[in-house]
């Protein structure tokens, strides 16, 4: 028997009783997931295939001016 240590909830367990190691319990996993993706994924991710920077938009004259 292993003991683990849940990175979420702190709780000591069993990891052979624990099918979402080494979190003690799905729940925990996806807490730990989704706090993860909260924090850094608050930069939007940039495609490697982005391609070129569009042309700048000009603006065409206006005849009335
Ligand atoms: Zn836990």
């Amino acid at each position: 028997m292993t003991v683990l240590r849940c990175p979420t909830c702190q709780r000591q367990f069993d990891s052979q009783r624990s099918d979402a190691r080494p979190f003690c319990s799905d729940r925990c996993r996806l807490i730990d997931l989704g706090r993860w993706l909260g924090e850094e994924i608050g930069v939007p991710l940039e495609p490697e295939d982005r391609g070129p920077e569009p042309p700048p938009r000009v603006t065409p004259p206006r005849p009335d001016s």
